[in-house]
């Protein structure tokens, strides 16, 4: 099953964190596509750092549940402790779609129901499936990442690409 994922750091190495989750990830599934990393400003908090983010996307055999699980695993091997909803992270990691399955369970919700609303999603998202079209609502991640606007996203150059 093709999954994509979003990664996201706003503490610690940023950079180093998305570099080091995507080894990681490879114990997920193959790795199909990366995207560029974008340097964006935070949502929801505002008074924490900006974060990194990219976009994934991996060929898997787990079940969407085994993947959440292994992602969670991964954040916590990152330090990730978890505080305030939204607040700072040195990693976050979200299933944004698991091929077209819709999941709604107490854990899971697929596709994530906040991507549409996300230019840091949107924009890496568009690197690796601009085509891709949102199982729910028929929309392509770029038509979605054209309905952006206000969101403070930036391509990030200093460092090597993830
Ligand atoms: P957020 O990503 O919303 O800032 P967390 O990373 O702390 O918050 O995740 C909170 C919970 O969201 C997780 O425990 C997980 O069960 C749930 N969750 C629901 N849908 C998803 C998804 N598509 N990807 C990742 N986590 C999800
Ligand atoms: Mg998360």
């Amino acid at each position: 099953m093709e999954i994509y994922i979003a990664l996201g750091s706003n503490l610690g190495n940023r950079a180093e964190n998305l570099e080091n989750a995507v080894v990681a990830l490879k114990g997920v599934g193959a790795v199909c596509a990366q995207s560029q990393v974008y340097e964006t400003a935070p949502l929801y908090v505002i008074d924490q750092p900006a974060y990194l983010n990219a976009v994934v996307k991996l060929e898997t055999s787990l079940t969407a549940e085994q993947a959440l699980t292994a992602l969670q695993a991964i954040e916590n091997a990152a330090g990730r402790e978890r505080g305030v909803r939204y607040g700072a992270r040195s990693l976050d990691l979200d299933i944004l779609y698991y091929g077209n399955v819709v999941i709604e369970t107490a854990t899971l919700q697929v596709p994530h129901p906040l991507l549409a609303e996300r230019a840091f999603v949107l924009y890496p998202l568009c690197d690796v499936a601009p085509d891709f079209i949102h199982p729910v609502t028929g929309k392509t991640s770029t038509q979605m990442k054209a309905a952006m606007c206000g969101q403070d996203v930036r391509l990030y150059t200093k460092g090597t690409s993830i």
